[in-house]
């Protein structure tokens, strides 16, 4: 695919190559709001109307006219307004009115003073302090303009959006279909879950992984299985994943040991780059088009899996599910305690960050081997270790990046 394989290649050039070849491939359809939580916007959302519709009370009191203020005697209260009942009476000189919190103010209202800052006696209201202009009045389209941008397309709508939307009376929203992504796990020692075991083999973990992701991430999933090291069969599950997904997301078999028929297969089939990652855990990995879908090939170690997927494979999905996409905050951290680290690579080591009594610090939790993945479930962030730094000593600052709804 046009990358220097013999040498490591970094994991941006990795990213940016990939990100250049890919585009949107869902199509847009219409939703009502509750059914589109989860989904990306296929275009910007402007409102209709503005938020609020009308001028209305911040608070429980009454609303006042500054001059009826001015010699200080009481105000005899007119009537009142409640949210969703106006007042509509007469609102003589010398009077004030009774408002509710949501209520519209009634048209004149200088301010709102609240209950607390005045005595009542019967209809006579006394004010205990002068409002200010404008005070605990919301005044139409403080919140939101009338035809104001308020999400822009490839927002993933999460619950946060739900009411705002709501707000602007949006009953149905044009939104991306979910991006199908095929996956399967290559071993022949590999079984389901549920299964014996026999000498030699071992759980299939990544699927479960690699699934739970892709939940996360509001992709349709199709489950092909666990693939054995078999050509026929792997052709004829590459086949099919090409046939009825947009995407085909293998675990395993992309190592040099036994890449050799995986290689030749994707050779034939599509156009596929084996590369190697300048990233730790996470070397082997491959990328390409099948026929029809996209492929990501990622490596078979539990914890590279993993982490190949949340920092290569998540933006990449992003992209071809038209979201937009942006990587946790990073962070500044102590290194609480010693990090073993050689120069070479980007090492993303599991970290615990936690607030100590001189600001953040981050510990190691425990081995950082890629088949460890223990290391993994344990910890709350990325130690993010820079490719040619070495051990870093306890009190080194390190840059900590905590994980994002992804792994969360
Ligand atoms: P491979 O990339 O296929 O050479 O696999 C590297 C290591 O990861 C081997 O120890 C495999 O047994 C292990 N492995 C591969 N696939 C999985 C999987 N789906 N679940 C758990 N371990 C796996
Ligand atoms: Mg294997």
């Amino acid at each position: 695919m046009g990358f220097d394989t013999s040498g490591l290649l970094p994991l941006s050039d990795a990213l940016q190559g990939m990100l250049e070849q890919l585009a949107c491939c869902c199509d847009c359809e219409q939703l009502p709001l509750p059914e589109a939580l989860g989904r990306v916007l296929a275009s910007d959302i402007a409102s209709p109307l503005a938020v609020p519709p009308f001028d209305n009370s911040a608070m429980d009191g009454y609303a006042v006219r500054l001059a009826d203020l001015a010699s200080g005697t009481p105000l005899i209260m007119a009537g009142k307004a409640f949210a969703g009942q106006p007042y509509q009476g007469e609102w003589p000189a010398g009077h004030c009115v009774r408002i509710m919190t949501g209520a519209p103010v009634p048209a004149g209202t200088d301010a709102v003073v609240m209950q607390e800052e005045t005595q009542a006696d019967g209809d006579r209201i006394t004010f205990l302090a002068q409002p200010e202009p404008g005070q605990n009045i919301r005044r139409a389209g403080s919140d939101i303009g009338n035809g104001a941008c308020v999400l822009q397309a490839g927002t993933r709508l999460t619950p946060r959006e739900m009411p705002l939307l709501a707000s602007l009376g949006v009953a149905t929203v044009a939104v991306r279909r979910p991006l199908k992504v095929a996956i399967f796990s290559t071993g022949d020692e590999l079984k389901p879950v549920g299964t014996p075991l026999a000498h030699g083999d071992i759980y299939d973990s990544n699927r479960y992984g690699v699934r739970a992701m892709l939940t996360r991430m509001g992709c349709d999933c199709l489950d092909l299985g666990i693939i054995p090291d078999d050509p026929a069969q792997l052709r004829a599950a590459f086949i099919r994943a090409d046939k009825e997904a947009d995407v085909l997301i293998t675990t395993g078999g992309v190592s040099v040991g036994e890449a050799d028929f995986t290689k030749l297969l994707l050779d034939e089939l599509g156009e596929i780059g084996f590369w190697k990652l300048a990233i730790k855990p996470g070397k082997p990995f491959a990328f390409g088009r099948l026929p029809r879908a996209w492929f990501f090939g990622l490596p078979g170690n539990p914890v590279s899996a993993m982490v190949t997927f949340d920092q290569l494979v998540q933006p990449a999905l992003a992209k071809l599910a038209g979201q937009h996409f942006e990587r946790p905050l990073q962070l500044q951290a102590i290194a609480a305690e010693p990090l073993k680290k050689s120069p070479g690579r980007l090492d993303f080591q599991r970290g615990i960050l936690s607030q100590g009594p001189n600001g953040l610090e981050v510990r190691s939790t425990g081995s950082q081997d890629s088949a460890v993945f223990s290391s993994l479930s344990r910890a709350n962030c990325y130690i993010v270790l820079e490719r040619e730094r070495g051990r870093v000593a306890a009190g080194e600052t390190v840059t900590v990046e905590p994980f994002g709804g992804l792994l969360l």
